[in-house]
């Protein structure tokens, strides 16, 4: 049963192939105008068919109708008028009766009504002169009922009744109905052609774009996808090059990133290694050189520590569904907490730390997260400041957002190098960041905790004059 309903699925499936819907769309679209024409053309033939015979009909009723009038009526049985009517119904291959106003047969071509009394709807009406004249059709016949009128055509006196064979028109009908749907048979046979050279051509693109796609899934990233035809698939097509640019560009980025890391993190293995090898080298090392040695691989342990911490916030960070641990929190208050513990850093170099808060502010945030984003600004607004020199943090708020801007009076940022400071691992003098304890992934983790909260951050530079960085986020978080 089951495997039963798995063939009949795949089997349906088939009718989901784009080439098959159009080959059939095609196929029904042709077939349904084809029987359309076809239907209208025999109809058309057929009505033709049935007036002409009804008007030759009337015209010869018209005739018999004063003929029989003028002669002898109502006795025409077996007298020259019947003769001659006998011959009328030989031409149509039919039969001429003819009724008195009592409804009476007084002659009939068949002989076989004679005398019998005729009750018909149309033969009624025209004798009590309801109705000037009636045509009937039945399966294989056509009938014409008129009066027989006498006295200058005042007086009904009787109804002549022609009946018309159709036989023969029948058969004409059916002959140019079987040349029609034989022409028909054929027209399909050309359209169902035609139908699948049309839609293989259409789908033709496609599958080359599938071929390139799977081209590209295999591995070779280098290759574009040029396929020129319908605008639609020309679209797809410059589409999947953009999304391939972009892959190439993540690609790279990510290779770059690799490097970085595994360079950032040789360098405190190599200091240590050297600082090792000195000391082993050395065979009769005093107890100093030793605790001095060590304390410097301690430094570099702890740098390597470091990098690997920043390297994991990041990498928490940059996942889309990484946690957040949003609550309510006062900004002032997490501003002072942060303050606080850079304040003694800012004193060694007799740094001025002010804070100036606008207004109290409440916001919904990840607290440790933000708290990690405006330390590593305030950090290096006194890392990169001079002695004496100052930094002013201030919070203010509208309805919407809150605004930290944290500026120092420190060495600024050159103007070039201004765009690639977000960029993990960028630094500007890569000494100085290193004397520092710097890994260059500071404001690459500000950048994404700020991008987490949906929040912008902005950055104003003079060399030798000072930085500024403006923050600014929803004061209600908004999840992805
Ligand atoms: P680092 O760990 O080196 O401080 P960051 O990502 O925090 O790394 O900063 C990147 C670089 O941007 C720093 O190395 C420094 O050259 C520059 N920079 C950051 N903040 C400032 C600032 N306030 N003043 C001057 N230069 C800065």
């Amino acid at each position: 049963m089951k495997r039963g309903k798995i063939r009949l699925k795949k089997k349906l499936k088939q009718f989901k192939s784009m080439h098959i819907c159009l080959f059939l769309l095609l196929i029904t679209v042709s077939g349904l105008a084809l029987a359309g024409v076809t239907a209208g053309t025999l109809l058309v033939y057929q009505r033709q068919m049935l007036s002409g015979r009804t008007t030759e009909l009337q015209e010869y009723g018209l005739a018999l109708s004063n003929r029989i009038s003028a002669s002898g009526f109502p006795s025409v049985q077996g007298t020259q008028l019947g003769a001659e009517l006998a011959a009328a119904a030989n031409i149509f291959d039919g039969r001429i009766v003819v009724v008195d106003g009592n409804l009476k047969v007084v002659s009939d071509t068949f002989n076989y009504e004679v005398g019998k009394i005729l009750i018909s709807k149309p033969v009624i009406e025209c004798v009590r002169g309801i109705s000037g004249q009636r045509v009937t059709k039945g399966e294989n016949y056509v009938e014409l009922t008129l009066p027989v009128m006498q006295n200058g055509g005042r007086e009904n006196v009787g109804a002549i009744i022609l009946r018309a064979s159709l036989e023969e028109q029948n058969a004409g009908f059916e002959r140019v109905e079987a040349w029609m749907l034989a022409f028909d048979a054929v027209l399909m046979c050309a359209v169902g052609l035609v139908a699948f050279y049309a839609s293989t051509a259409m789908v033709r693109p496609f599958k080359a774009i599938i071929a390139s796609i799977q081209h590209v899934t295999d591995g070779y990233m280098e290759d574009v996808v040029s396929i020129r035809g319908f605008n639609e698939v020309e679209r797809i097509s410059d589409s999947f090059n953009e999304m391939l640019r972009e892959m190439k560009k993540v690609e790279e980025s990510r290779q770059e990133f690799v490097s970085n890391v595994s360079h950032e993190l040789k360098t405190p293995m190599t200091s240590m290694k050297v600082l090792a090898d000195s000391l082993i080298a050395q065979e009769e090392a005093p107890v100093e050189m030793y605790r001095e040695f060590m304390e410097d691989i301690n430094d570099e342990i702890e740098r390597e520590d470091k990098i690997i911490n920043d390297l994991l916030s990041l990498v928490k960070l940059g996942r889309k569904n990484g946690e957040m641990h949003i609550a309510q929190v006062s900004i002032n208050e997490l501003l002072e907490i942060i303050l606080r513990r850079i304040k003694p850093l800012a004193q060694n170099r007799n740094i001025e730390l002010v804070f100036e808060s606008f207004r109290p502010v409440l916001a919904t945030v990840d607290e440790v997260k933000l708290s990690l984003a405006i330390s590593n600004l305030i950090e290096n607004a006194v890392k990169y400041n001079v002695d004496e020199g100052n930094v002013r943090v201030s919070l203010n708020a509208d309805h919407k957002y809150f605004y930290i801007t944290v500026a120092d009076s420190g060495i600024g940022i050159p103007e070039a190098a201004q765009p690639f400071v977000f960029d993990r691992f960028y630094r500007v003098d890569k000494a100085r960041s290193r004397e520092t304890g710097g890994t260059g992934l500071g404001l690459a983790i500000t950048k994404s905790v700020i991008l987490r909260h949906k929040g912008t951050i902005k950055l104003y530079s003079r060399e030798n004059e000072g930085t500024t960085f403006t923050v600014r986020v929803p004061l209600s978080y908004i999840p992805d």
